[in-house]
């Protein structure tokens, strides 16, 4: 069993709390490491390298903090099986899903390559005889990031590449449940020539956490992770004077009009909402239909792939779901399809019975499709995060934009549909912070910010692109004046300076 450690000051540093947490491989069923969790004293000692590192990183040169993130680029590029390989070992997902991960990550380390044009700054020359105004942005300091466990390495690079590029330096905090990529990221950034204290892992739970939020050095907190806790996290942070992001989670509805290819929609339906055995913010939980004729059809489709899926460990190439994280949340999932079934749903396909031969241990679950949910249902009011498919029936494009804008949470929404005025009226009339047409997992590239609206997000700044850059600096607004000898007026003036 792997024991997993720390990582300060670009090296190993072996856990000392005496307080650790089993990983597991979630298609076995079996633990394969234990991973030490931080205590107070760890995550001081990570956050006094990352502030010691920031006093002469936040000073070096653009060129060089450049040169180095294209070098973790191609880092990555060049370990992208192994960093997939541990995602899958930890997670469960299927190993190209983890690839996919990995490169969605590197995306953001390609924005991070061109940070020097992002920090370009501005400049008005003669605002005033002989006064020029720059605007800057400077970096915060040590910031921190704590991440979810169903991206692994991707979320971690939503974060700390934009921070670092910026001039800060950085504590990331990984899900205590899949670990070890982003220690794998991390050693990386030493390869790639990051000086000591830029880039810190701490491992833990809970109590990492509220050290973070409590510790005095730290500037800003990013977060990705439940609504429970990324409330709780930007209260937490905002007590302590720190700047945050707080990104929570989803119920995405993918609306399919009548005039749809339902050929189209059904495979998109199944991608979204089975992908990654439903563990994604972006995930489809809830397909709304208009009209029963195109409800059933659409159903119907859908139930006929769902029943087709190959589902089995995440390193057989012919899988193309894997498990679940843990026991407790395969249980907590299925159990959303008596309760449906018991709240007045019809289960068109029921996944709760899978069992996967020769891994009778692993955390599988079947995909299962839930039809006519209402909106008082249990399956419709959670966050389910497993491969369970809601079908909401509506009368009309009106009712349909009514049931998704009266959900808590706004973060990703699709429209199916061939009709353009449509599709730009439902991206108008929407709430909710990213919306896709005929792309049912609209996720922004890295030059776009990725953030939700309502219960999805905590914070004014979504994450990475622009808003990652303003998120991880400072303003800075400085007036110069370099008077010409020649004409310099002196003299005394108490009244407020004037532009002329
Ligand atoms: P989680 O909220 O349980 O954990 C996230 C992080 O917070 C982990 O590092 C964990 O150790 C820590 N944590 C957990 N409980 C805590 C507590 N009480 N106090 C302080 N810290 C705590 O989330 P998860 O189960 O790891 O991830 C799944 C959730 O993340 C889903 O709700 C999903 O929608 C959401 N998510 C959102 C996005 C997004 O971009 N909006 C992206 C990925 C995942």
């Amino acid at each position: 069993m792997r024991t997993i450690s720390h990582f300060i000051d670009n090296e190993t540093a072996p856990g000392t709390s005496g307080r650790s947490g089993p990983v597991f491989n979630p298609a076995t069923g079996a633990q394969t490491g234990e991973v030490a969790f931080a205590s107070d004293a760890e995550v001081d000692r990570a956050v006094a390298a990352a502030k010691a590192a920031y006093r002469s990183w936040g000073t070096v040169s653009l060129a060089r903090r450049t040169a180095l993130l294209y070098a973790y680029r191609e880092l990555l590029h060049a370990r992208r099986e192994d960093l997939a390989r541990l995602i899958t070992a930890e997670h469960g997902k299927v190993h190209a899903d983890a690839l996919g991960e990995v490169a969605r990550g590197m995306e953001i380390v390609e924005l991070a390559c061109g940070i020097a044009e992002k920090l370009k700054g501005e400049l008005s020359t003669q605002v005033s005889s002989g006064v020029d105004v720059a605007s800057i942005r400077q970096p915060l300091g040590v910031v921190a990031g704590i991440t979810p466990f169903n991206f692994p390495a991707m979320v971690p690079l939503w974060m700390f590449p934009v921070a670092i590029a910026c001039g800060n330096t950085f504590v990331l905090k990984p899900s205590e449940k899949d670990p070890s990529a982003s220690l794998l990221l991390a050693e990386l950034a030493r390869e790639a020539g990051f000086p000591p204290g830029v880039l810190n892992v701490v491992n833990g739970d809970r109590s990492a956490v509220e050290r973070i939020l409590a510790h005095p050095d730290i500037a800003a907190v990013s977060f990705v992770g439940s609504t429970p806790v990324a409330r709780a996290i930007q209260r937490g942070a905002l007590e302590h004077g720190k700047r945050v992001q707080a990104l929570g989670g989803a119920k995405n509805h993918m609306l399919v009009l009548p005039d749809a290819d339902l050929e189209v929609a059904a495979d998109n339906a199944i991608n979204a909402a089975y992908g990654s055995a439903g563990e994604r913010c972006m995930a489809v939980s809830v397909v709304v239909t208009v009209g029963d004729a195109a409800g059933d059809a659409l159903v119907e489709r859908i139930a006929k792939r769902a029943a087709a899926l190959r589902i089995g460990p995440g390193d057989d190439p012919a899988s193309e779901m894997g498990p679940l994280i843990t026991a407790e949340h395969r249980e907590k999932v299925a159990s959303y399809v008596p309760s449906a079934r018991a709240q007045g749903a019809e289960v068109v396909v029921d996944g709760t019975g899978l069992a996967v031969p020769g891994h009778e241990s692993g955390f599988f679950l079947g995909v299962s499709l839930l039809d006519r949910v209402t909106p008082e249902m249990d399956a419709y009011r959670d966050e389910i995060f497993g491969p369970v498919l809601c079908v909401a029936r509506t009368g009309s494009y009106d009712e349909a934009l009514e049931l998704i804008n009266s959900s808590r949470w706004g973060n990703g929404t699709a429209v199916f549909t061939r009709d353009g005025g449509a599709a730009r009226r439902f991206q108008l009339e929407v709430e909710a912070g990213m919306v896709g047409v005929n792309v049912p997992i609209p996720v922004p590239v890295g030059y776009h910010s990725f953030g939700g609206w309502k219960e999805s997000l905590f914070g004014d700044h979504h994450i990475y692109g622009n808003d990652g850059v303003r998120f991880y600096t400072r303003g800075k607004v400085i007036t110069t004046r370099w008077p010409d000898p020649a004409t310099a007026e002196g003299g005394i003036n108490l009244g407020f300076p004037s532009n002329h």
